[in-house]
């Protein structure tokens, strides 16, 4: 018989199980294995999955399971409750619950919100029409593809990032496919116009159309989409639109509970949300003014939660942000600032023949922004610099641009 009575294990809800939460419970159970009496509660039907693979699903690349990343029995293994296809509608802070709709009522001690985002739906006439769609998750994708008929048309509003691997899938799955952005170039906030053209020219050469600087004004079609309409009066046919221009935190739960939000849950450097025994993190977390649409500064998010939980010294700066689309043989790779400012100093290779470019944005001695289109060998090497802020050496330039000079000269 044990001497001691034993402290009961601190209760700790996670809502949400996408990649931030997933990385967080790896952290968690690799540190202290059973500290922690832990219930997870994702909305979405299976267990956390990489969503980054979601473009290479949507174009056939990849199947579903090379999506998986723990089987169920991991989170067994690992005492882990995992409640899936029911999300936490409720929070009730001062008596310390997280409701799951009719399902179950979880008491916590500590509760972590990982609640990812939304996709932004524009609030266009027509918008709800069947057949447009947003590309987020599993259930998506499978939208997507079943609307996908060989011969369909689709168009995919939004030329970010996302944007453009749909458009590439679809055209993958020989859907003729349009791609409409509002402005005069694509991935504006991280390429500039010489590089977009590449990209655009690239995108092209896939099958994609390209129509840029269009604004939609609705969205068409009797009892389904069949169209869009233009604000220029020009008219683009579609059986399927993906809409694809952006992404907003998942606040509600939060700001419904009372926790302070601004574009994301407010969290401090220990992701400490307004209340000290609720935290966030990944895509609805707002650090320093910073909403983050990137799965490495969730992880790095993840990894400061875990080790502050289990009482460590553990801060969060922020992340440097770098930006590489997943479109095979059209390696583009963007960090820092994209435009040179007054002062600093622009380093250009273009070869639009062979689709090369390279821009380096050098300002105080440091690298603040890089942009490859073509060969982002040298990607890792300038994440690093921008993000150290390391003063370049003479030979620094030369090698990101031109390629590392060989270690020895042939005789
Ligand atoms: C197609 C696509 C391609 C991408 N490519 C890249 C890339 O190349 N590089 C990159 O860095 N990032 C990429 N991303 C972004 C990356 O996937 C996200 O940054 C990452 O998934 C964020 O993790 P998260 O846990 O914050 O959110 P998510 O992974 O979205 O997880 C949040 C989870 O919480 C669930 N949830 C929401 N509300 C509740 C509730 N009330 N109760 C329970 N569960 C709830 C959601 O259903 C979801 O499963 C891509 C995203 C998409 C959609």
């Amino acid at each position: 018989m044990p001497t001691e009575t034993q402290k009961p294990k601190e209760r700790l809800v996670v809502v949400g199980n996408g990649m931030a939460s997933l990385r967080f419970l790896e952290r968690l159970t690799e540190r202290a294995p059973g500290r922690f009496d832990v219930t997870v509660v994702g909305a979405e039907p299976v267990a956390a999955y990489n969503r980054v693979l979601l473009s290479s699903l949507l174009g056939g690349e990849v199947d579903e399971a090379a999506c998986g990343f723990r089987p169920l029995p991991w989170y067994e293994e690992h005492g882990l409750r995992l409640i899936t296809g029911a999300p936490v509608t409720e929070i009730d802070r001062a008596n310390r619950l997280a409701v799951v709709g009719s399902a179950h009522v979880l008491p916590y001690d500590r509760l972590v919100l990982a609640v990812g985002s939304l996709p932004i739906r524009l609030p266009l006439p027509g918008i709800d029409l069947p057949g447009v769609l947003t590309f987020r998750d599993f259930s998506d994708v499978a939208a997507i593809r079943k609307a996908a008929v060989e011969h369909a048309k689709a168009v995919v509003i939004g030329g970010g990032l996302l944007g453009l691997e749909a458009a590439v899938g679809l055209a993958r799955l020989g859907v003729d496919t349009t791609l409409v952005h509002v402005m005069d170039r694509v991935m504006e906030r991280q390429l500039d116009h010489a590089a977009a053209r590449l990209v655009r020219t690239a995108m092209e050469a896939r099958g994609v159309k390209m129509v840029l600087s269009a604004n939609t004004a609705a969205i068409e079609g009797d009892g389904r989409v069949e169209r869009l309409r233009m604000k220029d009066g020009s008219v683009i046919p579609a059986d399927l639109v993906v809409m694809s221009v952006g992404i907003r935190a998942s606040t509600a739960l939060a700001q419904s509970c009372g926790l302070a939000c601004g574009r994301g849950i407010t969290v401090d450097d220990r992701m400490t949300t307004s209340d000290p025994d609720v935290f966030a993190l990944g895509e609805c977390a707002e650090h320093r003014g910073m909403v983050y649409g990137l799965v490495e500064p969730a992880y790095e998010q993840a990894d400061v939660l875990a080790r502050h939980l289990l009482g460590e010294a553990a801060t969060y700066p922020g992340t440097s942000l770098a930006t590489s689309l997943k479109v095979s043989g059209l390696p583009v790779f963007s960090a820092g600032i994209v435009d040179t400012p007054e002062g600093a100093e622009a380093v250009v290779m273009h070869d639009a023949a062979a689709g090369l470019y390279r821009k380096l944005i050098i300002a105080d001695g440091c690298l603040a922004g890089a942009v490859f289109v073509g060969d982002i060998s040298e990607q890792a090497r300038c994440k690093a610099l921008i993000r150290d802020r390391t003063p370049l050496d003479p030979n620094d330039r030369d090698d990101l641009m031109f390629g590392p000079a060989p270690k020895t000269l042939a005789a």
